[in-house]
C-alpha cells in the first residue's frame, strides 16, 4: 500500500514512521502515512513563524479565492472525500456525505466572510476631548494557529479551524487525530492547489507523545482544540499565556414539552442519538421528557429506534454504523451493563457485534451512573421523566457539561424561557440539540470549553482588535 505524504509548509514530504488507518468494521487497513521527524516539525513551525507577515498582508481577494477554490474542489471531489472519510472512520456514506457537504459550506462562508473583514471606522468626537479624532478598528491575526482536531468529523472540523485561520490572514498547523488523518492530509491536497504562500498551512499527523512540541512552541501563539477534555484542560495548564480555545465534550439533552409534536420529536431523537454511532459532541443522550406524555412519546420513539439501519457502513442505507474501535464499543457496553446492574432497565438494544453497538434507550438510570452524568460517545440514550417545563430546564442544567440543548415545544414563551434559563451555548428549539449550521456561533460553557467556533467566531478568537487613532482632522 502507497504511503500518503504529510504536508509541510505547502509540499507533500515523508518522514520516519508510518501510522496505518484501520476500518473499524471490518479491520481492514485502509491507508498508511507518514509520520514526521521531530527535525520536520520544527521545519513547519519555523516556516509557519516566517510567513506569518506576508499571512497577515495577503489581500483579502488571495485569501477568499483561496477559500472559494478550496470549497469548489471539495465539491467536485465530494463522492471520493465521503468514501475515505467512511472508510477511515467507520461513518456511513449517508453522513459521511452529509460532512463532505458541510465542509464546502465552511470553506465557502470562510470565503464570503473574508471579504466582510472591512474593519470599522469610529468617530471619537462624541466627546469635546477627542475633537478632530477618528479611531480605525481593525482585525489582527495573534500569529500561527495550532490547530488539533478529534476522529469524529475529521474533515468538518479541520475546515472550521483552517477555513477562519485564511480568512483570517493566519498560518494555520493541523495536527489530527491519529485515528483518522487521512481526510485532513486530503484537503492538505487540495490546500496546496491554491495561490497561498508556502508556509501557510501543515498537515502534521505526529503522535500524540510528541504533539507538546508544538502546544508549547511560542511561535504558534494559539492553539484551537477540540476533543475531549482531559486532553483539552491538560493543553491549556501547558500554556496559559496562550489564546487556547477548548471545544470538549457534552451529554447533551433533547428536551419534550407536552405541547410538542411527538411524532417529529421522536424521529428527530431517534435519529440524533445515533448519528455517528452517537459518537458527536451533541448527540442526544439524555431525553427528558413531560410526565403527562411519557407513555406516548416512549410508544413512538422505541419504533424510530429500532427502524434505524444498523451494519455496514458502505451501504447507503446505513444510519447507523460501528464506532471508532472495538475498544470503544467495549467500553460503552461496559458503561450500559454498569447502568442496567444499579437499576437501569433497557427499551431496546444494549447489545454489540464487534465495533458496532445496538441504537439503546435506557430508562431508570441512577444519576450517578456514567451513562447519566459523562459523555457516553455511543448510541445509547437515557430517558429521564419529569413533571413539567420547570423540573426540565433545571434537568437540563444539571450537568457538568452545557454544548447545546434541544426543546420539543411549540409555545413561544417556553421558548424564550429555555433560551434565558437554559446553561449552554445553544438552545435549539423545535429539534434535537444535535442541530449545526456550519456559520453560526458554536461552542460550550461549564465543562464543555472555552471559546467558539463558526466563521466570524472563530475569526474573532485567532485576532485581535487593533486601533490607530488619526489626530487633526
Ligand atoms: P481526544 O481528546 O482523545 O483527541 C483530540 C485530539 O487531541 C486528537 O488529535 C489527539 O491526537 C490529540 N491529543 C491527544 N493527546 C494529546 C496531547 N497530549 N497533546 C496534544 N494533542 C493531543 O478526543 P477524540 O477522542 O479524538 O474526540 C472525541 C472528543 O471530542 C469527545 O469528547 C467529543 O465530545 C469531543 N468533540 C467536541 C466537539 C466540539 O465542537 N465541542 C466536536 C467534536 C468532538
Amino acid at each position: 500500500m502507497d504511503v500518503r505524504p504529510f504536508w509541510l509548509a505547502g509540499r507533500p514530504a515523508t518522514g520516519d514512521g508510518e501510522l496505518t488507518v484501520t476500518n473499524s468494521h471490518d479491520g481492514r487497513t485502509v491507508g498508511v502515512c507518514s509520520v514526521p521527524t521531530p527535525d520536520q516539525v520544527e521545519e513547519a513551525v519555523a516556516a509557519a513563524d516566517a510567513v506569518r507577515k506576508e499571512a497577515a498582508a495577503l489581500p483579502i481577494h488571495v485569501r477568499a479565492e483561496a477559500l472559494a477554490h478550496v470549497s469548489r474542489r471539495l465539491a467536485e471531489r465530494a463522492d471520493e472525500i465521503a468514501h475515505l472519510i467512511m472508510e477511515e472512520n467507520g461513518k456511513p456514506l449517508f453522513w459521511a456525505r452529509g460532512e463532505v457537504g458541510r465542509a464546502v459550506s465552511t470553506f465557502r462562508f470562510a470565503a464570503e466572510e473574508t471579504r466582510r473583514l472591512s474593519g470599522e471606522a469610529m468617530r471619537l468626537d462624541t466627546e469635546p476631548a477627542a475633537t478632530g479624532r477618528l479611531a480605525y478598528v481593525s482585525r489582527v491575526p495573534y500569529g500561527p494557529i495550532l490547530a488539533i482536531t478529534p476522529f469524529n468529523f475529521p474533515l468538518n472540523l479541520v475546515a472550521h479551524k483552517v477555513a477562519p485561520a485564511i480568512a483570517a490572514g493566519a498560518p494555520v498547523i493541523v495536527k489530527p487525530a491519529p485515528a483518522t488523518p487521512l481526510s485532513a492530509l486530503l484537503l492538505g491536497e487540495i490546500l496546496a492547489e491554491t495561490d497561498l504562500p508556502a508556509g501557510m498551512f501543515s498537515v502534521l499527523p505526529v503522535p500524540n507523545d510528541r504533539a507538546s512540541t508544538l502546544v508549547t512552541d511560542p511561535r504558534l501563539p494559539v492553539v484551537s482544540f477540540t476533543g475531549s477534555g482531559p486532553v483539552g484542560y491538560a493543553i491549556m495548564d501547558q500554556v496559559p499565556r496562550k489564546h487556547v480555545t477548548l471545544e470538549l465534550g457534552g451529554n447533551a439533552a433533547a428536551v419534550v414539552l407536552a405541547d410538542a409534536d411527538l411524532d417529529w420529536a421522536a424521529s428527530r431523537v431517534a435519529l440524533f442519538s445515533n448519528y455517528q454511532a452517537g459518537q458527536s459532541c451533541i448527540a442526544v443522550q439524555r431525553v427528558i421528557v413531560e410526565e403527562s406524555v411519557r407513555e406516548e412519546f416512549l410508544g413512538k420513539l422505541v419504533p424510530a429506534v429500532e427502524a434505524l439501519v444498523t451494519g455496514d457502513p458502505a451501504d447507503e442505507k446505513t444510519q447507523v454504523g460501528p464506532l471508532v474501535s472495538v475498544e470503544a464499543a467495549e467500553r460503552v457496553e461496559q458503561w450500559v451493563n454498569e447502568a442496567v446492574a444499579s437499576g437501569a432497565r433497557v427499551l431496546t438494544g444494549g447489545t454489540r457485534d464487534g465495533a458496532t453497538v445496538t441504537p439503546t434507550v435506557l430508562v431508570d438510570a441512577p444519576a450517578d451512573a456514567k451513562v447519566s452524568c459523562e459523555e457516553v460517545f455511543g448510541p445509547v440514550m437515557i430517558v429521564q421523566t419529569v413533571s413539567g417545563p420547570d423540573e426540565a430546564f433545571a434537568a437540563v442544567n444539571d450537568s457538568k457539561y452545557g454544548l447545546q440543548a434541544g426543546v420539543f415545544t411549540r409555545n413561544l414563551d417556553l421558548a424564550f424561557r429555555a433560551n434565558r434559563e437554559l446553561e449552554v451555548g445553544g438552545v435549539i428549539i423545535g429539534d434535537v440539540p444535535s442541530y449545526r449550521a456550519d456559520q453560526m456561533p458554536y461552542g460550550g460553557v461549564k465543562d464543555s470549553g472555552i471559546g467558539r467556533e463558526g466563521i466570524r467566531s472563530a475569526i474573532a478568537d485567532y485576532t485581535y482588535e487593533k486601533v490607530m487613532v488619526l489626530t487633526g482632522l
